[in-house]
């Protein structure tokens, strides 16, 4: 039974993002109509240049929604139920995620957490675990087969089974307002190892695409200064709020 690597991929990204950003801003700060400078937009006749300083002057005074006209979709695979369960909790976001009652899990993949796997003993057992759970949901399916359930009403009771270390994938679409926050909570170094490795690839990808929103985004220590964990949870990269 394989173990499962993280992998993310872009698949889309609003059109014109600075210039949607730039009009929105625009729409509450002038009396005209965005609707027909839009054109002019397109047309490059402000340029992006100027359209980004209007966009870090406004944001800096803490006027962040305009910033939820963009919006990005990526695709993660290589992750485990227990991420993808964190990743849901973010509830400003569109999820679309694999089923375990249509899909067949009977040879599914897991992920192993880094710390287990540098201790051979820990390993061993994990990976013993895995195979043996893998084994007990194929009977489970069997079983259920054979007393006349169907295909996928055998996988959604086998299912009960499977570990939080199962291996799944999520499309998931956030705006950049949404994303900002999720890269203040999930890359903080007290975020959990897997959620943090996700958004910070997440976070690359996006500031590669649009560093004008996300040059500065990160954990929420960057924006404030000073890390608001405490004293028991804080990595010490920034001092104490006192
Ligand atoms: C280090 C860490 C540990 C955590 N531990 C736990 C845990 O032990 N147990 C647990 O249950 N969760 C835990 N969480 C999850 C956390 O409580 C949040 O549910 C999760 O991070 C989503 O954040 P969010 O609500 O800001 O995001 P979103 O749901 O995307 O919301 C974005 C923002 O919208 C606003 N908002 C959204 N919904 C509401 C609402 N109903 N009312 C008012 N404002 C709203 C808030 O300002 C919020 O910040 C943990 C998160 C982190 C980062």
């Amino acid at each position: 039974m394989p173990q499962a690597r993280l992998d993310v991929k872009l698949l889309n990204s609003s059109p014109n993002a600075l210039s949607l950003i730039y009009a929105a801003f625009r729409q509450c700060y002038s009396p005209g109509f965005v609707g027909e400078m839009w054109p002019r937009l397109l047309r490059g006749e402000v340029s992006l240049e100027k359209q980004a300083a209007l966009i870090t002057e406004v944001l800096a005074s803490g006027h962040t929604s305009p910033v939820e006209h963009v919006s990005y979709t990526f695709a993660i695979q290589g992750v485990s139920r227990s991420l993808t369960h964190q990743l849901v909790r973010h509830r400003l976001a569109s999820y679309s995620q694999q089923s375990q009652r249509y899909v067949d899990e009977s040879g599914f993949e897991y992920i192993l957490p880094p710390a287990i796997e540098r201790i051979p003993k820990a390993r061993e057992k994990f990976v013993r675990l895995m195979d043996l759970i893998q084994e007990a949901y194929q009977d489970l399916q069997k079983t259920l087969k054979s007393n006349g359930r169907t295909r996928e009403e055998a996988n959604e009771d086998a299912r009960f089974i499977l570990p939080n270390a199962a291996e799944s994938k999520i499309v998931a679409t956030m705006n950049c307002r949404s994303l900002l926050n999720f890269f203040e909570l999930r890359c903080c170094e007290r975020a959990q190892w897997e959620i943090r490795e996700l958004a910070w690839k997440m976070l690359e990808m996006v500031r590669e695409d649009l560093p004008v929103i996300f040059a500065s985004a990160g954990p929420k220590c960057e924006r404030l200064g000073y890390c608001p964990e405490g004293e028991k949870f804080t990595c010490g990269k920034y001092p104490l709020k006192d």
